[in-house]
């Protein structure tokens, strides 16, 4: 039995195409407006990973970036417009990966919240649904 040693994802179209190798930093959630904003979702759950353990294995050519602020990186598929990578100079040599986009696990599971108090007011409501 193989250990996997990386996890590979995809935008929704299919494009692009991207391996992660393991170890992962960090799996957490982020409620910052930013964020939920650039995703339109509730908020983004992100697996981190040093940026040269992170590989864009098909359509390199049809990533594009939305710099949401100074020095911060969203790159999305420009066909099918899915947010996928997200670098900033805050955190150097790390890229995140929204984990909704891998297809096969990661080496961890998620660990925590990140910019809790930027939640949205219905999250509280939704966590209790069953
Ligand atoms: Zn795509
Ligand atoms: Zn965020």
């Amino acid at each position: 039995m193989n250990a996997r040693t990386a996890a590979s994802g995809r935008c929704h179209c299919g494009a692009v195409r991207f391996s992660a190798r393991f170890p992962s930093r960090f799996v957490a959630h982020c409620h910052c407006e930013s964020c939920r904003r650039a995703h339109s979702s509730a908020f983004v759950t992100w697996a981190g990973f040093a940026t040269e353990q992170v590989e864009v294995t098909l359509g390199r050519d049809e990533l594009a970036v939305h710099e949401s602020s100074p020095g911060t990186r969203r790159s999305f598929c420009r066909r099918c417009g899915t947010k996928l990578l997200f670098e900033s100079t805050r955190w150097p040599g790390e890229t995140h990966i929204a984990l909704a986009a891998f297809d096969e696990p990661v080496d961890r599971a998620p660990g925590g919240h990140a910019f809790y108090e930027e939640h949205v007011a219905w999250l509280p409501a939704l966590a209790q649904t069953p």
